[in-house]
């Protein structure tokens, strides 16, 4: 198969099978963490779908396989928050949160044209659990009834945050985190990284392939997580006063727009004491921060596993408090004072 897709193999199958017998779905909603290949698929599906060489796979040679990789293809359309914020400042462009029915309209407006060039045209929306409900209520009737040579494809972080009424109206395709095991296999052969770099990358991405091969080309990011993760670690032991400090410095960064690095630091917090977690409660092989490993032991060794568990649901809680707006220093505040040993 040349679908070239690290894990999910029983989605790949799946659509390989409906696409042999005719039966593909006209709408699909692929869900999952980010960074774990939900683009992938969705690309990989529009070329399965408009191959010259008549699929189920894509052969990814032929010229329709070729232009909708390099997303030049006339019967591919894809939008999302990159296409509803292109052109503008990258300050600008991190405060907004949804997308508007305007980009919706845009992404669907000649989708009664048939197909220019393929057999099927595929439109394909990123970021759909942001979608508005205004947004979403625009695109129902034609999630309801597409032109026959349309397939609609909608890609979010998890289905739960969509409206029933569109996810009601799709194939799900629910894509879990990849075996670390296939993830490092993966690294080492296509990236030629040493075993213990692979092994160390794929145990940090949690079964995000793409995560990964983004810290393979962003070094200095990989860097910066290390330095922020000995900062959080560093807070169990620290005066409250420095706690409070941190919190008022992430509220600051949350309101400038920085959302997602505020979120990215509390899954980074939240994975480190996941870890003890799993220490605590005797499953060590299960940890992500296999080199901070006696770090972890310690803080296991130190704190009861009922105050860890709180804490580590606590910091879900945070995450979810600053989605619905509350007050992000109030949120994060809170959080710290539920760190064990504070
Ligand atoms: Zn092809």
């Amino acid at each position: 198969m040349s679908w070239d897709i690290v894990g999910h193999a029983w989605a790949i199958d799946f659509l390989r099978r409906s696409i042999a017998g005719g039966r593909a779905a006209h709408a699909y909603l692929i869900s999952g963490p980010a960074g774990v290949g939900k683009s992938r698929l969705a690309l990989r599906l529009a070329q399965a779908l408009n191959c010259e060489r008549g699929g189920p796979d894509p052969c990814l040679q032929c010229r329709a396989c070729k232009q909708i990789e390099r997303g030049s293809y006339p019967d591919v359309r894809v939008a999302g928050m990159a296409s509803q914020t292109a052109g503008l400042k990258p300050e600008e462009a991190a405060r907004q949160r949804d997308l508007k029915i305007d980009t919706v309209r845009d992404w669907l407006a000649d989708i009664n044209l048939r197909p220019y060039e393929g057999r099927r045209r595929v439109f394909i929306l990123h970021d759909a659990e942001r979608l508005t409900e205004a947004a979403s209520n625009a695109m129902l009737k034609t999630l309801e009834e597409p032109p026959p040579y349309a397939t609609l494809v909608l890609v979010a972080h998890t289905a739960g945050e969509l409206l029933p009424t569109i996810v009601s109206r799709c194939q799900p395709l629910k894509l879990r985190p990849v075996a670390r095991a296939a993830v490092a296999a993966a690294l080492r052969e296509r990236f030629n990284l040493a075993t213990a770099d692979a092994d160390l990358l794929a145990a940090w991405s949690g079964g995000r392939i793409g995560w990964a091969i983004h810290m393979i080309a962003h070094p200095d990011e990989l860097e910066a997580r290390q330095g922020q993760l000995d900062e959080l670690i560093a807070m169990q032991l620290q005066p409250r006063a420095a706690g409070f400090r941190w919190a008022e410095e992430r509220a600051k960064q949350y309101r400038s727009g920085e959302q997602a690095a505020v979120f990215e630091a509390l899954g980074l917090w939240q994975s480190w004491w996941r870890d003890v977690l799993v220490t605590a409660a005797g499953c060590p092989e299960q940890i992500i921060h296999i080199d901070r490993r006696a770090e972890i032991e310690q803080a296991a060794a130190r704190f009861h596993l009922a105050e860890i568990e709180r804490f580590v649901a606590r910091l879900n809680d945070t995450a979810r408090q600053l989605r619905e707006n509350v007050n992000p220093q109030l949120a994060l505040e809170n959080a710290l004072l539920h760190l064990p040993g504070a």
